[in-house]
């Protein structure tokens, strides 16, 4: 049994000595102090059925045993930089990780957040390129620093620094988009940009297949192979950022940039490919990789022994345990059960995704899409209350993110929508 401090205590430490600007979901925020595979367990032991795995990042399953045994017996024997001595560990999981990417994407960069996987990106299409612009989506997450923060689009996520050489294009959202399932139309805001934001040549595009911070918003059929020719046409380098979409998540596809038919020139990943542990990767050709040899490029615990050998295992995990195959199987039964709430509740107005990476948008008005932001809150603690636990999202936070562990099951995907309709029968 737990014995450490209460609720109460750790609220009151995170108060005095945590950054202010630390969140957390619930009126009463709950307090994890064990995970087992798809379940979360609070301090008095109680049971919850996690849906959001902290924020995708958890792909095969809390603890999995697989991946705590490599990572304790890695830590056992070394931890260590990976930089200035040889070690397999690094070695095996770029091997492997690579062989998971199409086309010439096989040199790896391993970094420790998605952040720094995608500054390192942008830098290389800056280098590779010569030129400066970058053009990313509005309502992306792709980090928080210094050019990450820029190409991120939404005013919350944006303090007021700097931001250099960045055009944010037509978001082709399917639900409040302006042209609907029309992906060639918003990419035609790409080819504008590039025509009269910049002088013609940009260094590159970086986009998410499906937006996870922005509420599971997947890109319009048809969008990504006529913005790639766009900034390939202007000299630029495409970046898939599939931080939360990647790594078997969407079920269809390993990576969320396949289901639009392209191959990307660099490629971003974090969360999932640790099952929890920091790490993060840039996966690109070795013609680009070549740009950072010009200088020394050093990350201290960029690829380190424990993360790398954790990494390896979850990749080992996907594939003896067909994470991909039951992200299809049950993430297409959880859609359908979702889309048949949404003709219950008039307060559904969109429900979306692939695999296990689905959204559910409330609104008040179906017409003008006003965002159900109160409703929201409130179905999301009560469901809480009834052990479900589900994220939340979008530009007006009043969409549900619903990314679990992949091991989730048809009994699971069961329970959260009856929950979610409980719940939503008592507003
Ligand atoms: N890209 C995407 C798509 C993300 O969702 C996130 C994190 N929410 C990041 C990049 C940044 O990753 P990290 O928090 O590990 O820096």
């Amino acid at each position: 049994p737990y014995t450490g401090p209460s609720s109460a205590e750790i609220l009151q430490k995170r108060k005095e000595y945590l950054s202010p600007s630390m969140c957390y979901f619930y009126k009463n925020p709950l307090n994890v102090v064990d995970g087992k595979m798809q379940y979360l367990f609070d301090e008095n032991g109680r049971r919850y059925l996690d849906a959001f795995a902290g924020i995708a990042t958890v792909c095969c399953g809390h603890c999995h045993p697989d991946v705590v045994e490599a990572i304790v017996n890695q830590t056992k024997r070394l931890q260590h930089s990976p930089v200035v001595y040889l070690n397999h560990a690094i070695a095996d999981f770029a091997e492997a990780l690579a062989s998971k990417l199409p086309g010439d994407l096989k040199v790896v960069f391993f970094t420790n957040s998605g952040t720094e996987a995608n500054e390192l990106a942008m830098m290389m299409a800056r280098l590779y390129t010569g030129n400066h612009d970058i053009i990313s989506l509005r309502n992306a997450y792709h980090g928080n620093a210094a050019a990450t923060m820029g190409t991120t689009a939404q005013s919350c996520w944006k303090f007021s620094t700097i931001q250099s050489g960045v055009h944010h294009a037509l978001n082709p959202d399917p639900y409040r988009g302006a042209f609907g399932s029309d992906g060639e139309k918003y990419a035609r805001d790409v080819q504008e940009i590039i025509d009269f934001g910049t002088s013609g040549h940009v260094a590159g595009f970086i986009g998410e297949a499906i937006q996870g911070v922005g509420g599971i918003v997947e890109l319009a059929p048809g969008y990504l192979p006529s913005a790639y020719n766009s900034v390939r046409k202007a000299g630029g380098l495409c970046i898939a950022d599939e931080v939360q979409a990647g790594f078997a998540r969407t079920g269809s596809h390993f990576w969320g940039f396949e289901s639009q038919g392209v191959v990307p020139d660099i490629v971003t990943m974090a969360k999932g490919i640790g099952n929890g542990i920091p790490i993060g990767a840039v996966v690109t050709t070795p013609e680009i990789a070549q740009v950072l040899t010009h200088r020394s490029y050093f990350n201290t615990f960029g690829g380190n022994p424990v993360c790398t050998a954790g990494g390896l295992a979850v990749l080992r995990v996907i594939e003896k345990e067909k994470l991909q195959q039951n992200a299809h199987i049950v993430g297409s039964y959880l859609k359908e059960r979702l889309i048949s709430l949404k003709e219950k509740y008039e307060l559904i107005g969109d429900v979306r995704g692939r695999g296990l990476m689905l959204g559910v948008e409330l609104v008040t008005d179906h017409e003008l899409k006003t965002p159900a932001k109160a409703e929201t809150l409130h179905i999301m603690d009560q469901m809480k209350e009834m052990g479900v636990l589900v994220g939340k999202g979008g530009f007006y936070g009043n969409t549900f993110r619903i990314t679990p562990p992949l091991c989730f099951t048809k009994e699971n995907a069961d329970f959260l929508v009856d929950v979610m309709d409980y719940t939503m029968s008592k507003i």
